[in-house]
């Protein structure tokens, strides 16, 4: 390690979840100037997706590669984050690397920090579905990144567990809680309304929300189609029931979503949301529907229950605190999800309850407070 007066820690980030999870600890980093000098980095593994949740947050990276190109693979974005990274670590010299999650930009970051003998610090590590390939490639990607970093953020005691029993070094797990519920907080307190609440017409008074997101990999083709499927039947039997559905660019998704959902009165399909939108339509629902893992972690603190459309998840703690529950891909499963909240009041105040299962909103004055006293 270099003998600077100030630390450089370069935080690299590439799509919409690292923003969201790395912005409360850059703002909790900035108010110790004295101590660091943060560097900021974009991969671009996503960019009109991801653009705007840096304009949220006001975040301006010295560095943005952009490396997004069509039909791009995880092959892709590795190498060309590595190839463009890498120069810039050797010049930069940073003290300290800093990736967040299971994307293929913090596992190209931490190796390519690995490489250069540069310590690497991993925010929510020790996540694991137990399923080399689910989710793919993340599951094998957080693993890789656990192998790699000094510091491992755990964000619940399960996920400590986890990396002990990979013998990952104890003394480099610090349990901190997830930053993502720090984020909602910021989101709350700076924007305690959306900009526009039109965007999703429906009466509170008369209709029940039901928040849809669905693009991970696992579900492109069939699980995606049974997904809508379950959406129109659900529609047909539930006149009250509207179902906002935010559609992701990802043409693999809209070719499936568009011609099964579109023209549906009950259905409302729209582009992807800011995530002061997103936040806001989810206070107002009745229940999400998801693949999403931050929406697993967001819902709980939100008091609405999480179904979610998976096999299995690496965030088990929400289901173990009897809110969120793993209703997979099939057609049938999720119509009974669904209806097992529309149709039992007992059932649905049980499952909407606000709950913190994965921190109460200081991950980031933790993880700044860690890296005060280790440095
Ligand atoms: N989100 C959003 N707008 C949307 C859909 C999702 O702001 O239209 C947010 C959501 O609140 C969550 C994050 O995006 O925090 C999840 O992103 P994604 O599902 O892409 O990634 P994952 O969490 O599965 O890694």
């Amino acid at each position: 390690m270099q003998n600077r007066s100030k630390k450089k820690i370069m935080v690299v980030l590439g799509t919409r979840p690292e923003i969201i999870k790395l912005a409360p600890i850059l703002f909790e980093l900035e108010k110790a100037t004295n101590r660091f000098q943060t560097d900021l980095v974009w991969s671009g593994q996503h960019i009109e997706l991801a653009k705007p949740f840096l304009k949220l947050f006001g975040l301006k990276p010295r560095h943005s590669f952009e490396i997004m190109i069509p039909n791009q693979t995880s092959g892709d974005i590795c190498s060309l984050t590595m190839g463009k990274l890498s120069g810039l670590v050797k010049k930069s010299k940073p003290d300290l690397l800093m990736v967040q999650g299971d994307t293929t930009t913090a596992f190209t970051a931490a190796l390519c920090a690995f490489y250069h003998g540069v310590p690497v610090a991993h925010v929510e590590a020790g996540l694991r579905s137990g399923h080399p390939d689910q989710p793919f490639p993340e599951e094998k990607n957080r693993k890789l990144i656990s192998h790699l970093s000094t510091f491992n953020f755990a964000p619940t005691l399960l996920a400590k567990q986890n990396l002990l029993k990979e013998k990952i070094d104890p003394k480099s797990v610090f349990v901190v809680g997830n930053s993502v519920i720090d984020a909602i907080q910021w989101l709350l307190k700076h924007h305690p309304k959306p900009k526009t609440t039109n965007f999703a017409p429906f009466d509170p008074k008369k209709e029940k929300l039901l928040l849809v997101t669905a693009h991970r990999r696992e579900s492109f083709g069939t699980p995606l189609e049974n997904i809508c499927k379950a959406l129109v039947i659900l529609a047909r039997r539930h006149s009250n029931l509207k179902i906002v559905f935010p559609v992701h660019s990802n043409p693999k998704v809209q070719e499936i979503v568009l011609p099964i959902l579109k023209n549906h009165k009950q259905i409302h399909l729209m582009p992807p949301l800011d995530y002061v939108s997103f936040i806001h339509l989810l206070t107002q629902s009745f229940a999400i529907l998801s693949d999403s893992g931050g929406v697993q972690e967001e819902a709980p603190a939100l008091g609405k229950p999480a179904l979610i459309l998976r096999d299995v998840t690496e965030r088990p703690e929400g289901i173990a605190m009897g809110v969120n529950r793993l209703v997979g891909r099939e057609t049938g499963r999720i119509i009974t999800g669904v209806e097992a909240l529309l149709n039992d009041p007992v059932e649905y105040k049980k499952r909407a309850r606000v709950c913190f299962p994965f921190g109460r909103g200081n991950a980031a004055e933790k993880i700044v407070r860690i890296l005060k006293e280790k440095y």
